[in-house]
């Protein structure tokens, strides 16, 4: 979609057509303030009904999002211009994710009583008790509108938190309806949203307890430091150059399947797309012919709701001009076309590329896309696909390809980056188990990985209780005297070293 500028409002348009499909306000740091007071007013009793009692409302609102999935779809649609399978993920994901939160919160919650690290703890009754930060403000950017509130407000909800969202300026209709549904179902006001650009989103890191945020690396550093000055904990979920290295013992008909969907998917548009293929000399010729023959199938346009195209349009033009950008600098440079490699002649379409003899130092390797381009690189052995692929500033995620399950595992082992799937594409973003994080300049942080994916939005609590009936004083307090002092330190040593050869103090000669 493209964004008209305008002081108070925001229109939105569909990128594949250039229709004006909808408009929502440009909300000023005021408004933002008094949405998170209303939110903090809210959110005691949102914490004190428990994990239980949330889970009852994170169930309902799956049903109006499995109920109201083909609308979610059409309205996807209408500011993304993407295909219809690749809008219909995201209710679908976002309904397993409603599922997985609200079934295992209550657990992942409960107290823990954590054993004493040595003897003298035993006498009290240790407990770590997790409470939610009050408001949680999540910022999202334009790729899955929404889907992206669904990974991150979900958890920080079920923990108890109340959640400020702030969508992309670029697609905020989707998120608009994530919300609608949360009030359709008469559920507590603890998730609100605010709409606006970049200033709007400063607005939000200046108010609230916790920062979840996925975007560019860019915005995401300027994100860290405003939180620094506030000293507010966040986590990033930030840019990526995902490489997928296909070694020469591979299935190459898997191998081309999965990384012409897992660079073409969402029009290539995914933080964890393909972006660079590392191919093993003896199988190069081989993988490239596969591989372009999938991406000459694919059917490139405009969707409705019946599924006809593969790969629908990029979400901006600017978007767009950068895909042009970067094939046009690897051609310059030698590169290869082998097939795409224009822009369309309507909207925002760019046609599924394949480069060849592609070399580490173009700008469709150093530089993210976020575009529907597969840039294809020569090596020699399983090293130098390593070395290069870790020759990034970036370290989200990557593949391996590899008929051998040792070797797949070795090579997993040696990447720099926060994901690594053998012999598949995206299978750690359906894990919800696992943590989903970036390395380097990809991220800080992570989001999901069982238990830690929603006690990140806690706080810790250490309580300590006697176990045993309580003295008028403790041997440490005052008044001092040798014989407390000696007994007390004696004990502390003991149990802090070798047992009772330490009891005593040895005097140094
Ligand atoms: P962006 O950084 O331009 O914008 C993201 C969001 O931040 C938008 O809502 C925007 O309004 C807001 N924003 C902008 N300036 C801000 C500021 N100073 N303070 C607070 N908020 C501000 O990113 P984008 O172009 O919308 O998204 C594309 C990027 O997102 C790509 O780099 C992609 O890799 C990344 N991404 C990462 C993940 C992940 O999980 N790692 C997932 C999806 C997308």
């Amino acid at each position: 979609m493209t964004v008209t500028e305008s002081k108070a409002l925001i229109e939105v348009r569909n990128p594949a057509d250039g229709r004006v499909v909808g408009q929502v306000l440009n909300e000023s740091s005021d408004i933002v303030a008094a949405k998170v007071g209303e939110l903090r007013r809210h959110q005691s009793e949102w914490e004190a009904i428990g994990a239980r009692g949330r889970k009852k409302w994170l169930l309902k609102f799956q049903d109006w999002v499995l109920d109201n999935a083909q609308h979610i779809n059409d309205v996807l649609q209408s500011e993304t211009g993407k295909a219809r399978v690749d809008a219909s993920f995201e209710p679908t994901v976002t309904a397993d994710l409603l599922n997985y939160w609200a079934g295992s919160a209550e657990k992942f919650l409960t107290d823990t009583h954590p054993k004493p690290h040595g003897p003298l703890g035993k006498v009290k009754k240790l407990t770590t008790v997790y409470r939610p930060y009050p408001v949680v403000g999540v910022i999202t950017p334009w790729n899955f509108p929404f889907l992206m509130p669904g990974l991150d407000v979900i958890p920080a909800l079920a923990a108890g938190s109340a959640v400020l969202l702030k969508p992309s300026e670029v697609t905020p209709l989707s998120a608009v309806e994530f919300i609608r549904g949360w009030t359709d179902i008469g559920a507590p006001p603890v998730l609100s949203l605010t709409t606006g650009y970049g200033e709007t989103g400063a607005a939000l890191v200046e108010n609230v307890d916790y920062v979840q945020f996925t975007g560019s690396t860019k915005t995401g550093k300027l994100i860290a430091k405003q939180c620094a000055e506030r000293l507010i904990p966040y986590s990033l979920e930030l840019g990526g150059k995902d490489a997928a290295i296909v070694l020469a013992d591979a299935d190459l008909d898997r191998a081309a399947s999965g990384i012409a969907w897992g660079g073409l998917f969402n029009a290539g548009q995914v933080c964890i797309s393909v972006e660079r293929v590392y191919v093993e000399e003896p199988v190069y010729d081989e993988f490239l012919a596969k591989l372009t023959k999938n991406v000459d199938e694919l059917r490139i346009g405009q969707d409705d709701r019946g599924y006809k195209f593969d790969v629908g349009a990029m979400a901006t033009h600017a978007q767009r001009d950068i895909v042009q950008r970067h094939v046009d600098e690897a051609v310059a440079a030698g590169a290869r076309v082998v097939t795409g490699g224009k822009a369309g002649n309507v909207g925002t379409f760019f046609e599924p590329t394949v480069l060849a003899d592609v070399d580490q130092s173009m700008s469709c390797i150093t530089e993210e896309t976020f575009g529907p381009t597969l840039p294809i690189v020569k090596v020699a052995d399983e090293a130098e696909a390593i070395r290069l692929a870790n020759d990034s500033v970036y370290g989200l995620s990557a593949s391996v390809w590899t008929g051998n399950k040792a070797r797949g595992q070795r090579v997993a082992r040696r990447l720099e980056v926060g994901a690594v799937n053998i012999n598949d594409i995206y299978s750690n973003m359906f894990s919800f188990a696992l943590p989903m994080g970036g390395w380097k300049e990809s991220g800080v942080g992570a989001r999901w990985g069982g238990a830690s994916g929603i006690l990140k939005y806690c706080r810790q609590q250490a309580i300590t209780a006697p176990r045993i009936p309580t003295q008028q004083k403790e041997l440490v307090w005052y008044p001092y005297s040798q014989k407390k002092v000696n007994l007390a330190l004696g004990l502390m040593r003991a149990a802090a070293a070798h047992g009772l050869r330490r009891f005593g103090i040895t005097p140094k000669a």
